[in-house]
């Protein structure tokens, strides 16, 4: 036990039972890497199209965008 590893980013996280990996968002727990964030939406908004990589597809329209919480970048 214990001894799982995280394959979802490079980090390859191994935390503690009951500790989160570097993204806060994925859990040991009974020796399994959680994905405790899945299916919990902290983020929901109509977008303008443009802000996302497929400007030039319908522009001028909205696309719904959401999110969970999590993130595996390290900023300060
Ligand atoms: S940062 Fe998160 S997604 Fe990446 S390996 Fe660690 S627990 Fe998994």
């Amino acid at each position: 036990m214990g001894e799982a590893s995280c394959n979802v980013c490079p980090h390859a996280c191994s935390p503690a039972e009951g500790a989160y990996g570097l993204c806060g968002s994925r859990k040991m727990q009974g020796g399994k890497i959680v994905p405790e964030g899945y299916g919990r939406l902290t983020s929901l908004a109509l977008d303008p199209i443009e802000k996302k990589p497929f400007a030039r597809f319908h522009p001028g329209t909205t696309v719904l965008s959401l999110s969970s919480y999590g993130c595996n970048l390290k900023c300060p």
